[in-house]
C-alpha cells in the first residue's frame, strides 16, 4: 500500500531521530493529542522535534476540519485551530495554549 502523503507535510517523513525527552509528545503532551497521524503521513508527535520548523496536520478538538500549522508556532506560541480563533475574536483559549505558554506542569 502506498502512502498518501500531504505534499505539505512530505518532510515529517524525512525526519532526523529526535533527542530523548525533547520530541512533542515528551514536551506538548496535550498538544500531541490533537496531532492528525494519518494526515501527517503515519508520523508521529514522538518523532517530531518540539520546535520543528515544519508544517503538520492537526484536528480541532472543537470539531472543525483539520488544518495546517507549523509545529513551533503550536509548540512554542500556543496558536490554534484558525476556526476557533475566529469564533473567539482572535485569541485561542484552550489548555494547549497555556501549555505552550509553560502555565501547566
Ligand atoms: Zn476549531
Amino acid at each position: 500500500m502506498s502512502r498518501n502523503v500531504h505534499p505539505a507535510v512530505a518532510e515529517l517523513g524525512q525526519l532526523r531521530p529526535v533527542k530523548p525527552g525533547r520530541s512533542l509528545a515528551d514536551q506538548r503532551p496535550l498538544l500531541s493529542a490533537e496531532w492528525n497521524r494519518e494526515l501527517n503521513g503515519g508520523a508521529t508527535p514522538a518523532e517530531v522535534a518540539l520546535s520543528a520548523n515544519l508544517r503538520a496536520w492537526w484536528n480541532c478538538p472543537a470539531g472543525h476540519e483539520p488544518y495546517l500549522a507549523l509545529i513551533a508556532n503550536r509548540s512554542l506560541v500556543g496558536t490554534g485551530c484558525p476556526r476557533c480563533r475566529a469564533v473567539n475574536g482572535g485569541r485561542t483559549t484552550s489548555a494547549v495554549w497555556r501549555e505552550a505558554r509553560g502555565a501547566s506542569a
